[in-house]
């Protein structure tokens, strides 16, 4: 074992004896089953899709069943001194899996929590531990007929919990999965538990159905924070419509895609499709259906041909872009008119629609159905492949969507990645998430690709577009970029804002050091 793990993020070391006391503790109230320390551990609780596995390898695990197990954890903690690092499920690939920000931090497994409190079938919502995945959920639904329709994101092998508090983004109408959190059950850094919203009121009647309460509205102050655990979630989910219409479309090159956005947005904002669609870019697409080997098995970028001959074999565009409509038949073919209509007239098109009725399958009903299909993207280049993602937000706006995507796409190739990003088209804004994949195993691409995000996150900062989420590597350059008000000390008004509520909730500084650029007082210098 290390004597001390000390890497640049790590403003404070973690101290192996601290640790060692630590777990003996937490063994003490769960059962040594429950504490994952060995080498092995270590390495699967570590972001696995990074460069170096030690730049953010935890201590260990330590699993509680219980809330009350939690509770020992945490306090715990707070006597030792050491850092925890919270998932639910840690599969948050892209951005970091299972790891913590700091190299050292103990993981807390919540997986083991993993009851669905409620499902209330009128009502649209559904109550959940950290634990339940996707899966559970929909195996739940899919026993009860499907009388709620899940929004799941691209890769849905995660938690319905932690994807929402990450803000995660479906393709279905409830999308924004960030935003139909409704009432927490919150551990806060001190080992006491709060509940959110109307579930203030002890016997709450209305804790995950209304969000209006008495008071300030703190759900979101616990995502894509460092403030609490959660350990129970109120999340709205979707009525089964009576009937979806789905329709495609592909535009041909890849300087459509200013009009096609301008051609979305509205629709969007005057409630004619009900989701965010997203323009994606073909080599998106080619990358579910096999490791670009199957179409070129040379070095370097993708040529011009070999793309193009890729778009033709799978029948696809340089941007492509599905709309869904859910709801009676009679509403939703009245909406896709308008649609149809409108989109003739901008991008020359009319394909014909599919109608899915009650009734018949269900796997071609655009409900979310839990997949994992988006995990291929990782083999793209072969050897043990990796993805990044690089999310900013736009303006709903064609030209500075095209400008965008110009820029990161040079970006890409100057690091000799091919391009791959998909354009989420909002009502007022675009949720760009631009995959870069590489094989961890390519010595070129490990040297790049660090420098590509950072180069990335400030030419997106000078056009004023911030991140929505970011890799646990780059929590601080995304942080820094929040620079409005900054002080003499360089810190921005948002930065100091969240170091005072930090240092009040957690004065101990245990959890999830550096999460979201959040450092506690003890590691701020
Ligand atoms: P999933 O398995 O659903 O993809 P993770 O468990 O990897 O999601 O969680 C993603 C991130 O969200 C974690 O790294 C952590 O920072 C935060 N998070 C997850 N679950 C919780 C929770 N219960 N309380 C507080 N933060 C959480």
């Amino acid at each position: 074992m290390r004597s001390e793990i000390s890497v640049e993020h790590s403003r404070v070391n973690v101290n192996r004896h601290e640790v060692a006391a630590f777990l003996k503790t937490v063994a003490q109230v769960t059962g040594s089953d429950r504490v994952h320390a060995g080498e092995e551990d270590r390495q699967a609780y570590s972001d696995q899709m990074g460069f170096d596995l030690a730049r953010h390898e935890p201590s260990g695990a330590v699993a509680p069943r219980s809330v009350e197990e939690l509770r020992e954890v945490v306090l715990a903690a707070n006597v030792h001194k050491v850092p925890l690092w919270p998932i639910s499920r840690g599969k948050n690939f892209g951005y970091g899996g299972a790891a913590p920000v700091q190299a050292g931090a103990v993981v807390v497994d919540l997986s083991g929590l993993r009851r669905i409190h409620e499902i209330d079938e009128k009502r649209g919502v559904c109550v959940v531990e950290p634990g339940v995945g996707f899966y559970d959920l929909y195996d739940e639904l899919t026993r009860r007929g499907h009388p709620l329709w899940l929004s799941v994101p691209g890769n849905a092998w995660g938690s319905v919990a932690g994807n929402a508090l990450e803000r995660g983004k479906g393709p279905q109408p409830y999308g924004d999965h960030g935003a139909q959190i409704c009432g927490l059950e919150v551990m806060l850094p001190d080992g006491s538990l709060v509940r959110t919203g109307t579930g203030a009121m002890e016997g709450s009647a209305t804790w995950h159905l209304s969000r209006d309460t008495y008071g300030p509205a703190w759900d979101q102050m616990f995502c894509q924070s460092n403030f609490g655990i959660v350990t129970r979630l109120g999340l709205w989910l979707m009525p089964a419509p009576e009937a979806t219409l789905s329709v495609d479309y592909a535009l041909p090159d890849a300087s459509d895609l200013a009009r096609g956005v301008d051609a979305l947005y509205p629709l969007r904002q005057r409630g004619l499709i009900d989701h965010d669609p997203a323009w994606v870019s073909y080599v998106g697409i080619a990358s579910f259906v096999g490791p670009r080997a199957q179409w070129y098995e040379g070095e370097g970028l993708l040529p011009e041909d070999v793309g193009a001959s890729i778009r033709s074999q799978l029948g696809i565009g340089w941007w492509n872009s599905q709309l869904n409509f859910y709801g009676p038949e009679k509403v939703i073919r009245a909406k896709f008119e308008v649609v149809a209509e409108a989109l003739a007239a901008q991008l020359g098109q009319r394909p014909e629609p599919r109608l899915w009725r009650q009734g018949d399958d269900f796997g071609a009903s655009h409900a979310g159905i839990p997949s994992t299909r988006d995990m291929a993207m990782i083999d793209w280049y072969g050897g043990r492949g990796g993805h990044l993602g690089f999310s900013p937000i736009l303006p709903a706006d064609g030209a500075r969507a095209q400008a965008q995507f110009e820029s990161t796409r040079a970006r890409f190739e100057a690091a000799g990645i091919d391009y791959y990003g998909a354009f989420s088209v909002g009502a007022r804004a675009i949720i760009n998430i631009n995959e870069i994949l590489y094989d961890r195993d390519n010595a070129q691409m490990a040297r790049a690709v660090p420098q590509l995000m950072d180069t990335l996150i400030a030419d997106a900062a000078k056009e004023g577009y911030g991140e929505y989420r970011t890799h646990i590597d780059a929590m601080d350059t995304v942080a820094a970029t929040q620079n409005y008000g900054v002080d003499a000390s360089g810190v921005g008004a948002m930065g100091r804002l969240n170091g005072v509520l930090k240092d009040a909730l957690d004065p101990h500084g245990i959890l999830a050091p550096g999460k979201q650029g959040i450092w506690p007082a003890r590691y701020r210098s």
